[in-house]
């Protein structure tokens, strides 16, 4: 079968290979068959090896739904009675976990900082030394809207020397920046399938310290489809998900997973690192300016100023590229106009160079300066 292969510049789902789509068509099966079972067994060991944690500490939950739901999860399954969640607050995303607190009525503090800069160790420290009541520790790793990257090690240490568990989002660096639970003090990391992994929609997953989470079944019940004790007790007695998986696209992150072992983590790791560097490359080329300094920059999205040309028009310059297989993304800071170029998925320097091939040809053919223009001085 031929499929038409796009380049996805967006921040996840990803470019996936041909061999993974084509995981999915399988012969009709019912998720209840023991066939069906055995796989995920292996899959959720499997996905301990990528974060290289010990099967012996750590364990990995399956759930059927978007990114978000593991948040979810997370936050109103591992939070104790009485105590409170401190969300580490830089970006759009531990946005979301301080929405998530709000709705489920959790007693938190949601400590924002500047959406331009890693957080702070030392700020960590001084609302953990004034609130011991705090039990949870939780932020995102990398802070997909803008590409930044925050310090896990750092924070990890402060919330388990101020006997808090330390709960990450890792949703936009699991499986492309090198990540190990012990070392980076983490307890609970989640991702879904379609980001770093290379699969398709619909499969997250959580892993975690499996002691805390048969702590938290004395926790109070807030959620029954997203409780993680639930699921997990459930997967350790039947070996299958409470509700319905997504069937197909539980096949196909078998699939890549297994093409994500055969290339490695590090070959994996440097192949992000020259698609990085070969957008910014390709962005200094058009004049481009990024929002987030390099040294804070994930590798993985780099957001970039519109410039101030009259006739510079995102929407166009999206549909140009769309139209010519390359999808480009909006940023997601609401001060400042900006879009986002990213790393992700199973493409290489080449899909890089030809992108920017299209750009360059769009940009011309709607007549914007090149190099583009900044009215303010860098
Ligand atoms: C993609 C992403 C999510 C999940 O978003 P969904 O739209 O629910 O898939 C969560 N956190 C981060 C950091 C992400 O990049």
């Amino acid at each position: 079968m031929n499929i038409k292969r796009n380049i996805l510049l967006n921040p996840g789902p990803a470019t996936t290979t041909d061999t993974v789509k084509m995981a999915q068509v399988v012969p009709d099966i019912c998720p209840r068959e023991k066939e069906f079972a055995d796989m995920m067994k292996g899959l959720r060991k499997d996905l301990l090896k990528v974060v290289h944690a010990s099967p012996e500490k750590y364990t990995s939950v399956l759930f059927c739904g978007s990114g978000t739901i593991n948040i979810d999860i997370c936050l109103n399954s591992l939070l104790p009675a009485g105590k409170k969640a401190l969300i580490l607050n830089n970006g759009a995303y531990s946005t979301r976990a301080a929405e998530i607190c709000e709705y489920y009525g959790l007693p938190h503090i949601n400590l924002k900082s500047s959406i331009y800069e890693p957080i702070r160790p030392d700020e960590v420290e001084k609302a953990l030394k004034e609130n011991p009541d705090i039990a949870l520790v939780y932020t995102t790793h990398h802070e997909t809207g803008t590409g930044l990257l925050n310090p896990l090690q750092q924070i990890g240490t402060l919330a388990h020397r101020y006997h808090a568990i330390f709960v990450v989002d890792t949703t936009s660096s699991l499986g492309m920046i090198p990540l190990d639970m012990e070392k980076d003090n983490v307890d609970f990391c989640m991702a879904s399938a379609q980001k770093g992994l290379m699969a398709m929609t619909g499969l997250s997953f959580i892993i975690g310290n499996e002691d805390i989470i048969k702590q938290s079944k004395n926790y109070p019940k807030r959620s029954y489809y997203c409780n993680l004790y639930l699921q997990y007790d459930f997967f350790e007695r039947t070996g299958e998900m409470h509700f319905t998986p997504p069937v197909q696209t539980v096949y196909a992150t078998r699939k890549a997973l297994d093409e994500y072992f055969e290339m490695g983590e590090e070959m994996k790791f440097a192949r992000h690192k020259r698609v990085f560097e070969a957008i910014h490359k390709g962005l200094e080329q058009l004049g481009f300016r990024n929002v987030i300094k390099r040294e804070w920059q994930s590798g993985l999205v780099v957001s970039v100023l519109y410039p101030d040309d009259p006739n510079w028009d995102f929407e166009k310059i999206h549909n140009y590229c769309y139209e010519r297989g390359f999808t480009i993304y909006p940023g997601k800071i609401s001060t400042t106009n900006t879009f986002r170029l990213c790393a992700l998925g199973a493409i290489d320097e080449k899909d890089i160079e030809d992108f920017f091939a299209v750009l360059k040809e769009g940009m011309e053919h709607y007549s914007i300066r090149i190099p583009v223009q900044y009215n303010q001085p860098e």
